[in-house]
Order: C-alpha cells, then sequence, then structure tokens
C-alpha cells in the first residue's frame, strides 16, 4: 500500500483490490483513473448504494430482478413444458444470448460443495419442487459446468427428481469436462444445447 497517497485514495485501493481478480496493481490503476472522473465516481457511487437494497431474488426462478419477478417469469410467451437449470444469472444470460430456448429457468446460485458449506439445502431446491409439481413441467434442462461440483450437483438434482414423470437432459459435453459454463462461447452452448443428452425419459 502506498502511504504517501491520501487516506481516501488509500481506501479506496483498499476496497477495489478486495474485488474478485482485482489486484492491487489493478487497484491502483482503477483508483488513479478514477480521480478525474468526476460523473463517473457520481454515477458508480450512487449505483453501489443502490445495489444490495434494489436487487432482489425472483420469487419464482431465483434470477436477479428488481421486482418480485423477474422479466421471464413475467413473460407469458414463453414454453412452460421446460424449466432450464443454472448456476448464476450469468448463465441464464449466456443461453439466453444463444437464442434457441425459450422456456423457463430456475438458478440456483450455489453449486454442491460441502467442504466450502454449500450442501443440499443452499442448493433450495424446494421452489423448482413447488413448480414441477404446479406446472405441466415435461422437460427439465440441466444446464451446470462441467466441472467436478457442477456434475455432482447434477446427479443430486436428477436423484431429487427421479420421480416426477419428466424427461430430465443435461446439456452435451459440447462444453469441455472441467470449463465453468461462463468461459464457453455462444456457438459451443448452442452446440452443447442442441444435443442434450437424455438422463431420464418422460413418462408424462
Ligand atoms: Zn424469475
Amino acid at each position: 500500500m502506498n502511504n504517501f497517497y491520501p487516506p481516501i485514495l488509500q481506501k479506496l485501493i483498499k476496497a477495489l483490490s478486495s474485488l474478485p481478480g482485482i489486484g492491487e496493481k489493478s487497484a491502483n490503476r482503477l483508483a488513479l483513473f478514477l480521480i478525474s472522473k468526476v460523473s463517473l465516481c457520481e454515477l458508480l457511487g450512487d449505483l453501489l448504494k443502490e445495489l444490495p437494497y434494489k436487487v432482489k431474488l425472483c420469487q419464482i426462478c431465483r434470477n436477479f430482478s428488481e421486482e418480485h419477478l423477474c422479466a421471464i417469469c413475467k413473460d407469458e410467451n414463453r414454453d412452460p413444458s421446460k424449466i432450464c437449470i443454472v448456476e448464476s444469472p450469468w448463465n441464464l444470460s449466456q443461453i439466453e444470448g444463444v437464442g434457441i430456448y425459450r422456456g423457463y429457468y430456475y438458478v440456483l446460485h450455489y453449486l454442491l460443495a460441502p467442504r466450502e458449506g454449500f450442501g443440499p439445502q443452499e442448493l433450495g431446491l424446494e421452489g423448482l419442487i413447488r413448480l414441477i409439481e404446479n406446472r405441466p413441467i415435461k422437460e427439465v434442462v440441466l444446464a451446470l459446468s462441467p466441472t467436478l461440483a457442477g456434475e455432482a450437483t447434477s446427479s443430486y438434482i436428477a436423484k431429487v427428481l427421479e420421480n416426477y414423470p419428466i424427461k430430465i437432459t443435461k446439456l452435451a459435453c459440447g462444453v469441455p469436462m472441467g470449463m465453468e459454463l461462463q468461459y464457453a462461447d455462444t456457438l459451443t452452448l448452442k452446440r452443447a444445447f442442441l444435443g442434450r443428452e437424455v438422463l431420464k425419459g418422460t413418462t408424462r
């Protein structure tokens, strides 16, 4: 830390370096860049102050939303027979970006990682089960990263949903094993989606 900087700058650099992927050098560069940018500083200040209070989880699918329901759950023109399970709202927007899926989603926010304290409880599957029981769901698409945690989570969810009369599919292995979904490009994601493998057939 550069002790010759005024205290506010030191504090900003310390705060910025606590962000993921930002080391002390990048934090320095960002902080020095911001000093002369009055309107950007004001905008960031306003947005950051509101952010944690404005962004909530959609009551149905747990996507980020400023209202009770997210834009996707409010869209009645989607296919109500499909739910795609994703880890994060980021993965959801990636799949939306591919433009071939028109069903609804369910966002887990966590993958199973018992050692880090993320067990089945954190996945919040009650909401998903509620959807499956109350909607004409025919297919659940597991669109989780093909990492150890993603695979473990997919298997766990497939097991939980075993006795429901629905088809369970999983993204094909177009996404390389071990790669987090967020790093997959659109074409790879599209192939993985179109070629999704059936883990369990439908009886409904
Ligand atoms: Zn929603």
